[in-house]
């Protein structure tokens, strides 16, 4: 891996009202690198007047952007793709200096956010809508048509690919977007908004409000934010659920998730020790498609030494990534030892990793970890740690693993490991998760098959890319036509 580029100078992350950078005029919070924990960048909080301010400009301009045809709306995307592929390197180190993701990872993130754009591209060829007659000289036919202004809300462990999953969507069906990235890691917010004015959106169709919960509560209560759109935790996923629907709105909202791998005997080890220790490791565990539960069926102790190995291999600072913050390695470290004492075994323990970069001493390192025997019910079982750990549980059969994985609150993701097909197909089809991989460890659907869970894993209806994500960011209006009178009458004439 390459090293990443500290900024010499302090990052002043400031908001984009009508095109124009402003600073807030709320708290001041500090932006930390979890590559060596001190400060890059500050920004200030986002006041209700301020988000006010903000939300008249997105209104005022998304009614001509609202008007403008969806083919020139999809031109500016088109710029835009150029400009985040030039500028990739640069937005990848931001990415990676602000959320402790590897330079590679952070490149990932950028790309399938770049893929979401791809389907945005597509819109216009797709979606069509559609016209016919439905009686003699009358004609129905659907129109898309924009809402005005929507908000998202976004989380800290991704800070372009999330963000970009809705974006390009909610522009291109033309919508002003009002974004509000997470107070860690707002930096790379600045680098997308400077990408898509350089590609010529028109001012106040993006708007930029850094903040916190109070700037979150503004923007969803402002009378003219017509959809919100979250992805965080569940807890607060359910808050802003539930407060933009109270106020009538549409709202959908992506949460936590526990995900769970079912390993069964016939696994292919490499294969089995690869795509599990990977989707564990990966990110440092934080993320939402992360395996976090190991299902062990039967004997597995093959497969289990080869993600073990892979796991033992996967350096912090170097294949791996660090945490977003001190407190979430204390609660990790906590999480571990409670493990232990509920019984289970220390299989890896990534506290014991040592950093072989100088450069990233201070900041917030966990190695692999490894907790085996971990018992059904417990902490390390049922709830999301979000950090680099693998939790196996030791189960006799395949019903005793889908038992397990069903009673699990979320339902982002659930992968099986096997060489057969009909026990592959049993977990597909009962696994209670959106998104299910086999031989798979991250089932991230690519594009267009759109992102989303189930259950404590999303608040709302769709999901949040792809096709199933267009009725979303828009109405569909009915338009019924006649404009010849007809002398055969009927109900509809
Ligand atoms: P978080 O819920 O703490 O924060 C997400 C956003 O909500 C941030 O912008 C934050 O400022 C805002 N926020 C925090 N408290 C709020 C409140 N009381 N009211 C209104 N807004 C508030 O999440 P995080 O720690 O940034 O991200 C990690 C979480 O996100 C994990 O649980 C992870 O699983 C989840 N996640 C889910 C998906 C998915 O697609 N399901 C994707 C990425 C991350």
């Amino acid at each position: 891996m390459n090293n990443i580029e500290f900024s010499k100078e302090t990052i002043h992350c400031q908001n984009m009202i009508g095109g124009n950078w402003e600073p807030g005029n709320g708290e001041k919070v500090d932006v930390y690198s979890p590559y060596n924990g001190k400060v890059v960048g500050e920004f200030k909080c986002s006041t209700k007047d301020e988000v006010n301010k903000a939300i008249d400009i997105a209104k005022t301009a998304s009614k001509t952007w609202g008007n403008t045809p969806l083919k020139e709306r999809t031109q500016v995307m088109f710029s835009f793709r150029d400009i985040l592929l030039r500028d990739i390197d640069k937005i990848s180190n931001m990415v990676s200096l602000e959320s402790g993701k590897t330079l590679s990872e952070a490149k990932a993130g950028v790309l399938k956010g770049i893929e979401v754009l791809e389907f945005a591209l597509s819109v216009q060829n797709l979606d069509q809508g559609g016209k016919m007659e439905v009686s003699r000289g009358v004609y129905c036919e659907f129109r898309r048509e924009a809402l005005g202004v929507v908000a998202s809300i976004t989380p800290f462990n991704f800070p372009a690919m999330v963000p970009m999953w809705t974006i390009p969507i909610a522009i291109v069906l033309g919508n002003s977007y009002v974004w509000k990235p997470s107070e860690k890691t707002p930096l790379t917010a600045t680098l997308v908004a400077n990408a898509l004015k350089e590609a010529g959106l028109p001012d106040g169709v993006l708007t930029i409000l850094n903040g916190k919960a109070e700037t979150v509560n503004a923007i969803i209560d402002h009378k003219d934010v017509k959809a919100v759109g979250f992805v965080g935790s569940s807890k607060i996923a359910k808050i802003v659920y539930q407060r933009a629907t109270n106020l009538g709105k549409r709202a959908l909202c992506l949460g936590g998730a526990k995900n769970h791998i079912v390993l069964l005997p016939d696994a292919t080890p490499e294969m089995a020790g690869v795509g599990i220790a990977d989707s564990f490791t990966g990110c440092a565990g934080q993320r939402c498609m992360a395996a976090s539960v190991l299902l062990a069926v039967g004997d597995t102790e093959k497969q289990i030494t080869a993600i073990k190995e892979r796991a033992l291999n996967t350096t912090c600072g170097d294949k791996m990534g660090a945490l977003i913050t001190k407190e979430q390695y204390d609660f990790l470290n906590t999480a571990i030892d409670e493990a232990v004492n509920e019984g289970a075994t220390l299989l890896l323990d990534g506290r014991k990793q040592t950093l072989t970069n100088k450069n990233y001493e201070g900041g917030y390192w966990l190695g692999p970890t490894i907790l085996d025997n971990v018992k059904p019910n417990s902490k390390a079982s049922k709830q999301e740690l979000f950090g680099p750990i693998l939790s196996i549980v030791r189960v006799k059969n395949i019903s005793d693993a889908m038992e397990i994985e069903n009673a699990n609150e979320y339902g982002n993701a659930c992968s099986v490991f096997t060489n057969n097909g009909a026990m592959a197909e049993m977990v597909a089809t009962k696994a209670k998760a959106g998104m299910v991989g086999i031989n798979i460890g991250v089932p991230v659907p690519r594009e267009p098959f759109s992102f989303g869970g189930i259950n404590e894993s999303k608040f709302g209806f769709g999901d949040i890319t792809g096709a199933n994500s267009l009725n979303f960011w828009s109405d569909i209006k009915k338009v019924t036509t006649k404009w010849t009178m007809q002398n055969d009458h009927n109900w509809m004439s």
